[in-house]
């Protein structure tokens, strides 16, 4: 058991609790800071570390062991940059001391009424974990007295001065009495830190974490390069072939983690946003969904995200670096926790190289460039997920009925026929859906990589290599019709694979799209003698002045036999005429 933790001077019931909870082996900062502040209490203290390694504990569990439980009056003070950072916090303390049943531990923080709070301190709470503003607030109304507390703790100092509570920490330690030991995280060392450590704190002990070491063992950073515009098509494609992945995207604004959150959510994925334009409300709904795993990507902000502890996550993806760099070290902390292997991957556009070379440099790590996942590996991933979930599915009790109602229409195929058109289908519906089958990798310096060429061999980058040209066909929504059922019909009218075909856009009327330009020959005449309901179709080149106008038509649910989902056998469409 915590052999290595016993030697740290920790009493029984703490180390009864690390048992408990599994913490078997102390963490760097852990094994050299809980002896210091044990032996040498009251003492300063500056710890140079950040989130994921262990820094909860290791001023906690001294604190715990510090703070006289048999007294109700507050002793000691944490302050966190953020109310997730400060709700976390209170929670491994609430852990830590639950053989401690006299020991109180309460977090406040803005954006939450104020009045629960001075009402859950007036029950006499030893340990107060508060964000800076809250706490200045409550120290006003006399909610909170610190002329006892004799320690203050300082947690993410330098996140708290960037996000401009200098003034109020100031306020804070002017009022605090007699001179409280103060102990100091930071992952940087700023000067605005190193004046607070100059003006407040007396000789402290230093304890420096090799962050290196620490954010690198386990975190594999990565980057991809890609265009700005293609940014979030190259997210669907790993969110598609990793289905899971657990992660966190950084934006940079808050508006781009709503634009994100709102366009991938439209189309299905289980993602959300997570900034501090949300409630107290919102977000402790959104993190609570994530930890209970029904999302897939936390799409947040460095700020909301800061100090997140979610454990088992998978990828920290960068849409953008951070302006910054130091917090490029605060995202990737956020996988690779606790033994953990987690991978952080950068979107960066061609011109953005230099920054991953500084990167590097700034915190010796290393970098590997990887692909954009190509449009076939993503569908193969999809359909194969689309299998799974027809294995798993349960049979609805009307599709016997539908089945019989179909009176055998599929009984002349065979189950691998059927499946070969059931997989189709699927596909159809993905490719419409997708929207780009590009090749999504730049080169550095703004050209495609000859690899990315050469699997950007499908049917969007052919069309738009030039050799294509675009026809209208009258034929619309009001016809009924989805994309994918008239990318089929034309392809069977015409007799052009599907992947000649391409840029579909449909309108109420009718629709336009590109055909390889090898293959379109006499495309028109292939129509010829079609109808809808009566009405004539016609197909040809968009360019042309003679476009007919479109006769009125009454809408009408699916094509004639090619597009339409009765579809027969190959033969005998081809010919059919209305
Ligand atoms: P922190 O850096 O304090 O945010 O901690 C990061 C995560 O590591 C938290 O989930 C802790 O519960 C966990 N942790 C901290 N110390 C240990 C330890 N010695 N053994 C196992 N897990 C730990």
């Amino acid at each position: 058991m915590s052999n290595k933790f016993k030697q740290l001077g920790l009493s029984d019931q703490i180390l009864e609790v690390l048992e408990e909870i599994g913490f078997e082996t102390p963490t760097p900062i852990q094994e050299q800071a809980i002896p210091l502040l044990l032996g040498n209490n009251p003492t300063d203290f500056i710890g140079l570390a950040q989130t994921g390694t262990g820094k909860t504990a290791a001023f906690g569990l001294p604190l715990l062991d510090l703070v006289d439980a048999t007294q109700p009056h507050t002793q000691a003070l944490i302050m966190a940059p953020t109310r997730e950072l400060g709700q976390q916090i209170a929670q491994q303390l609430v852990a830590f001391s639950k053989n401690n049943r006299d020991l109180r531990v309460e977090v406040v923080y803005g954006g939450s009424s104020i009045s629960a709070q001075i009402r859950a301190l007036k029950k006499g709470v030893q340990v107060v974990v508060a964000t800076p503003g809250r706490l200045l607030d409550l120290i006003r109304r006399k909610a909170i007295h610190l002329d006892r507390v004799e320690y203050v703790i300082l947690d993410e100092a330098d996140e708290m001065l960037n996000m401009g509570f200098k003034e109020d920490i100031d306020a804070i330690l002017e009022h605090a009495g007699d001179m409280p030991a103060i102990w100091l995280f930071s992952a940087t060392m700023p000067s605005a830190i190193r004046k607070i450590v100059k003006k407040y704190m007396e000789a402290p002990l230093e304890v420096v974490v090799n962050t290196e070491e620490i954010s690198n063992k386990d975190i594999t950073h990565q980057y991809v390069v890609t265009k700005v515009a293609n940014k979030l098509m190259a997210l669907r494609r790993f969110l598609d072939i990793m289905p899971e992945m657990r992660g966190v995207l950084f934006c940079r604004t808050k508006r781009e983690t709503e634009q994100i959150a709102k366009e991938l959510g439209d189309i299905g994925y289980n993602v959300a946003a997570l900034n501090g334009d949300m409630s107290q409300g919102q977000r402790d709904q959104v993190m609570k969904q994530f930890k209970r795993r029904s999302m897939q990507l936390l799409i947040a902000t460095d700020v909301a995200a800061r100090g997140i502890d979610v454990k088992d996550l998978t990828h920290v993806i960068h849409h953008t670096l951070p302006d910054q760099i130091e917090y490029y070290t605060h995202r990737s902390g956020r996988t690779g926790r606790a033994g953990n292997k987690g991978i952080s991957l950068v979107f960066i556009n061609p011109r953005e190289k230099r920054k991953i070379t500084e990167l590097e440099r700034r915190n010796k790590i290393s970098f590997e460039q990887v692909q954009i996942p190509s449009h076939e590996q993503m569908l193969s991933s999809r359909i194969n997920h689309w299998a799974d979930l027809i294995i798993n599915t349960k049979v609805h009790e009307q599709a016997h009925l539908i089945l019989q109602e179909l009176h055998g229409q599929f009984t002349h195929l065979t189950k691998e026929e059927l499946l070969k058109r059931l997989i189709s289908t699927q596909l159809d519906h993905l490719l419409l859906q997708d929207g780009s089958q590009e090749d999504l990798n730049e080169m550095l310096g703004g050209k495609r990589s000859e690899q990315g060429k050469r699997s950007g061999a499908n049917r969007d980058s052919a069309l738009d290599g030039g050799g294509s040209n675009r026809y209208f066909i009258n034929i619309g929504t009001i016809d009924g019709v989805t994309r994918a059922d008239l990318l089929h019909f034309i392809s069977d009218v015409s007799g052009v694979d599907r992947k000649f075909i391409g840029n579909i856009s449909l309108q109420k009327n009718c629709a336009y799209f590109d055909m390889d330009n090898t293959h379109d020959r006499g495309l028109g005449n292939k129509f010829r003698g079609m109808r809808i309901e009566g009405r004539k179709i016609r197909v040809n080149l968009d360019t042309d002045p003679k476009k007919p106008k479109r006769g009125k038509a009454r809408p009408r649910p699916g094509l004639p036999e090619s597009g339409n989902r009765k579809r027969k056998g190959k033969k005998g469409r081809k010919k059919r005429k209305g």
